[in-house]
């Protein structure tokens, strides 16, 4: 039985639809022109950014008085109420299952938060195991994480996939690890030349395809 890493924002989860949702009918509340959006998601970075220092970025941008403290409650709380388990995901995941794949999270973020999503969209249920980087004290792209995925569900990283959607982390992660790996490309190009996919694929339905297909 080989194990199947998956990340989760991007990857199993739209949070970036979830934010641009929050982000559009936020910057409507304030008075901002719809066009800043794309200054919010620059700041957002993907998730990348803390949502500390996006909070302090739409404070000192529009010199707003609510404390940073409820804003970054408000994006928290806003992303985890949009976001949703698509069925055709659940789907692609018991169908992997089903065929003797393991299925593992593997996610970069805090602990409180991941675990929400995971249990508040029903995902918890398709799933073997996670590790989120907080709780694991060291973050994707370290080969550690990956070892730790592996050591949870009591596997090998032999064999084993990573489907993800971070070029670094996802990718680069499962290069550094001998994992082979499916590309979510979400529109973008392949720039990264130290290390490349085994697969691209359009979104996760397609990549779990993909995996199913290779053996
Ligand atoms: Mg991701």
């Amino acid at each position: 039985m080989p194990l199947l890493l998956l990340s989760l924002d991007d990857t199993l989860l739209d949070r970036a639809g979830a934010f641009r949702a929050w982000a559009t009918d936020f910057l409507y509340r304030i008075g901002a022109p719809a066009y800043d959006l794309e200054w919010l998601l620059s700041v957002d970075a993907d998730g990348m950014a803390s949502t500390w220092d996006v909070a302090e970025g739409l404070r000192e941008r529009y010199r707003l008085r609510i404390p940073a403290i409820d804003l970054v409650d408000e994006v928290r709380g806003a992303i985890m109420d949009r976001m949703r388990l698509s069925p055709l995901t659940a789907c692609a995941l018991a169908i992997a299952e089903d065929a003797g794949w393991v299925p593992v999270v593997v996610t970069n973020g805090e602990t409180r938060q991941q675990e929400e999503k995971l249990r508040k969209t029903g995902l918890d249920r398709y799933l073997a195991d996670w590790v989120i980087s907080e709780e694991a004290g060291v973050r994707k792209p370290n080969p550690r994480i990956f070892a730790i995925a592996a050591e949870r569900a009591r596997m090998r990283l032999g064999g084993a996939w990573m489907i993800g959607d971070s070029p670094e982390a996802d990718i680069g992660g499962a290069a550094g690890v001998g994992v082979r790996s499916v590309w979510l490309h979400r529109g973008r190009r392949w720039i990264e030349s130290r290390y490349a996919p085994t697969r691209t694929a359009e979104g996760v339905i397609a990549a779990v395809a993909e995996v199913l297909a290779s053996r």
